[in-house]
């Protein structure tokens, strides 16, 4: 069974995010979309509202699974039996950061880190533009999945 992760925070899942894993959904049998809890972050929406997004906008499609953790990546893959991660790239300074990153990953085990390039379409879209948007009371239509339009 080839199965991925998809690490990330999710505050909260964008349109962005959904493009990486409507296109990586025929590379794998099931993909964990892994919401990473760190204590140092302060998020604009709840633990359970990002889990919530994101089951609500795959519910009709069973190789999405939905986890929350805290730790490693490499950790919680060995534990859900993952041989791969999967990541987004925006732009170089994604590139350079998910760069070290990965080899790091591959230094501490044998995860492969696959990434997807963004589509041009999506490709500003990004998790903190959206909160900023919303702080400000801006429409964050054509951003968002449905399921985050409705809170
Ligand atoms: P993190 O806090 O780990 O960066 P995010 O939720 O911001 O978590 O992002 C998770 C993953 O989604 C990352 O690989 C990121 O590059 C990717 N991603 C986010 N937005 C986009 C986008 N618009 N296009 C492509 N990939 C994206």
């Amino acid at each position: 069974m080839r199965r991925a992760i998809f690490p990330g925070s999710f505050d909260p899942i964008t349109l962005g995010h959904v493009d990486i894993i409507n296109r990586a959904l025929p590379l794998f049998d099931e993909i964990i979309i892994a919401i990473g809890i760190n204590a140092d972050k302060k998020y604009m929406f709840s633990l359970e509202d990002r889990v919530k997004f994101i089951k609500e906008n795959y519910a009709h499609e069973p190789k999405i699974k939905v986890e929350t953790y805290a730790g490693l990546t490499i950790d919680i893959c060995e534990k859900l039996n993952v041989d791969f991660i999967l990541r987004g790239l925006r732009n170089p300074a994604d590139f350079e950061f998910e760069k070290a990153i990965a080899q790091t990953n591959r230094k501490l085990s044998n995860i492969e880190t696959v990434f997807l390039l963004t589509s041009a379409d999506t490709s500003f879209i990004s998790s903190s533009i959206v909160r900023d948007i919303l702080r400000n009371g801006g429409n964050v239509d054509g951003f968002v999945p449905k399921s985050v339009l409705k809170k």
